[in-house]
């Protein structure tokens, strides 16, 4: 028997930070590698975020402060679902946490019992099975086809319910496909949910801001206001103000769960930085126009990406809505290449024959695939495709 639990032997590293090391690894040995495997915004944290931080340090705010965060970051919370969303929460719906990851990760915990499903759509994030899988959950995973824009029908989340169903898990735009849903799919997925009152909802919003469709932000409750007491908004400053080094995430949702989580959260990490809270008040209430800067770049340097894949034979990419990644489908180009049978060993080829780094579509559940992380300057972006170019053909 192993010296390690049953827990962590169910789960795996996260690929996308294996495939970002791995890549780290080859440039320190030498290898000029192109990194286009890193989830994270290639631009610096706005100054007015930084300046924040430091008087943060400068004024002692460098103490334990409340579990769930500081008064002033929840109110800064509070105040920008009122702004953007429209949607009313008071202190205690709530919960800042070390990152996106771990508010996900406390809703697992507080909500899960063995056997409970969670259905989680492909391609998905790569964590949201494992936490699942943490938390003694069982993933349901439902696969889509470009057909739907690689996203799920209501037949598709009808047909999957069991009395089992416990969460339906929604992150749109998606990360790793970029594609958002309409309002009109949000309302056919909550007339499916209406009929099933005992599942609850995380809706991962992650990408809210970087996102260039003509009907702007949506998710499920913003749509189904109705479903508001079975939804938690999952968010964070991590994405949208380039502060992925802050570990700043925050949750919205029924106070019983919320408080739940909380109490994850006290026997774990405790509150999130204090440092890094006075510098999330200060990107969400701050001037908003620093998100605008980069969207126009990742939408100018998606454009170029999407055209230039298209152009590469065996390789089909759909257009994102948003997000800073592109997904296409390479099956024409692993069923060309001898020696290459699936996306994973595709990778591999990539990162050996043309010295680009991509994120193997499997890890999101969706095989045939590579992520492309498009959170890279454009000369960058091009030489990479150049690249795959050559090693491919
Ligand atoms: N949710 C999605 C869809 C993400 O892509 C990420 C980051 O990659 C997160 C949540 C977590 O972000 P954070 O860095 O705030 O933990």
């Amino acid at each position: 028997s192993s010296v390690l639990s049953q827990r962590v032997q169910r789960i795996k590293p996260s690929p996308t930070l294996a495939v970002t090391a791995r890549a780290a690894e080859l440039r320190a040995a030498g290898h000029d590698v192109i990194g286009l495997g890193a989830g994270e915004p290639d631009f610096d944290t706005p100054e007015h975020i930084k300046k924040a931080a430091i008087e943060a340090i400068s004024n002692g705010k460098t103490k334990y402060t409340p579990v769930g965060g500081t008064p002033e970051l929840k109110q800064a919370v509070i105040n920008k679902f009122k702004r953007d969303n429209g949607l009313d929460y008071s202190a205690d719906q709530i919960l800042v946490s070390c990152g996106g990851k771990q508010s996900f990760f406390n809703l697992a915990l507080a909500m899960l019992n063995a056997g409970d499903e969670v259905i989680i759509p492909a391609p998905y994030w790569v964590s949201y099975p494992d936490m699942v899988l943490v938390a003694n959950g069982t993933p349901v995973v439902l696969e889509t086809s470009t057909a739907t824009d690689l996203k799920i029908t209501a037949q598709q989340l009808e047909a999957a319910i069991t009395p089992k169903t416990k969460l339906l898990v929604l992150n749109s735009p998606s990360n790793p496909s970029g594609k958002a849903y309409t309002k009109a799919e949000f309302a056919a997925l909550a007339e499916v949910l209406r009929k099933h009152p005992q599942i609850y909802i995380a809706t991962d919003d992650m990408y809210e801001h970087i996102l260039w469709t003509d009907e702007g932000f949506n998710n499920i409750v913003t749509v189904a206001p109705d479903l508001y007491e079975r939804t938690f908004v999952l968010n964070g400053v991590s994405k949208a103000y380039s502060m992925t080094g802050w570990r700043i995430g925050y949750a919205a949702g029924p106070a019983d769960v919320i408080k739940a989580m909380s109490k994850i959260q006290s026997q774990s990490t405790s509150n999130p930085a204090s440092i890094s809270q006075a510098a999330a008040v200060a990107a969400l209430n701050g001037d908003q126009s620093c998100v605008g800067e980069m969207v126009v770049a990742f939408k100018q340097r998606h454009d170029y990406v999407v055209e230039a894949l298209n152009a590469l034979p065996g390789v089909s990419c759909l257009p994102s809505d948003g997000t800073f990644y592109a997904f296409p489908d390479f099956s024409g180009v692993i069923a060309a290449l001898d020696g290459v049978d699936n996306d994973i060993q595709l990778g591999e080829y990539l990162l050996e024959k043309a010295g680009v780094a991509l994120v193997p579509g499997s890890a999101f559940g969706t095989p045939g695939h590579m992520r492309l992380s498009y959170a890279t300057g454009l000369d960058t972006l091009k030489a990479a495709i150049e690249r795959i170019s050559k090693a491919i053909q």
